[in-house]
C-alpha cells in the first residue's frame, strides 16, 4: 500500500463515529423551524398545528391549518403512546354495530409510527364497545 494511503487510512481510523444522520422531520424541525403537515406533505411553521385534548390525552395533530379544515367533522384517531393524531376517519357505523361520530376523538394504544410490527390497531372505545356487547 502507498504509505500515504497507510497514514490516511491510519487517520481515518481515529476519527470518531459519525453520528446517525436526522431524518427528514427532525431536520426540518432543526434548521427551519417548520413542521410536514401529515395530509399534504407540506410544511408550515409550528404554530400552524394545533394540540387536541380528548379528554384522556393532550395530542398533537399533524394537519395543516387548510388540512383541518377539510377534514373538518371527521373523527382524528389518537395515538396514546405518540400522543399524535394519527389519522382522521369519516364518520360511520361499521358491521359491529361500533359508531364513529362526527368530531369525536377516538385513541389507539399504539400506531404503526410506533410500533413497526403493529398489524391492525382497534380503537379502545370500540374494544370497550365489543367487550360490553358480548359480556
Ligand atoms: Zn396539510
Ligand atoms: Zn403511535
Amino acid at each position: 500500500m502507498d504509505p500515504r494511503i497507510s497514514k490516511l487510512v491510519d487517520i481515518m481510523k481515529t476519527l470518531p463515529g459519525v453520528e446517525e444522520p436526522m431524518d427528514a422531520d427532525s431536520n426540518l424541525w432543526h434548521h427551519y423551524r417548520l413542521v410536514r403537515c401529515k395530509c399534504c406533505k407540506k410544511d408550515f411553521p409550528a404554530e400552524e398545528f394545533n394540540i387536541i385534548n380528548t379528554g384522556y390525552v393532550k395530542a398533537y395533530d399533524q394537519a395543516c391549518k387548510e388540512c383541518r379544515k377539510s377534514a373538518k367533522d371527521t373523527c382524528p384517531i389518537v395515538c396514546v403512546r405518540c400522543k399524535a393524531v394519527m389519522l382522521r376517519l369519516e364518520p360511520y357505523k361499521d358491521e359491529d354495530g361500533f359508531e364513529f361520530i362526527r368530531n369525536r376523538a377516538y385513541h389507539v394504544d399504539a400506531c404503526p409510527d410506533c410500533e413497526k410490527e403493529l398489524g391492525s390497531a382497534m380503537v379502545v372505545e370500540k374494544k370497550i364497545f365489543i367487550k360490553e356487547k358480548y359480556k
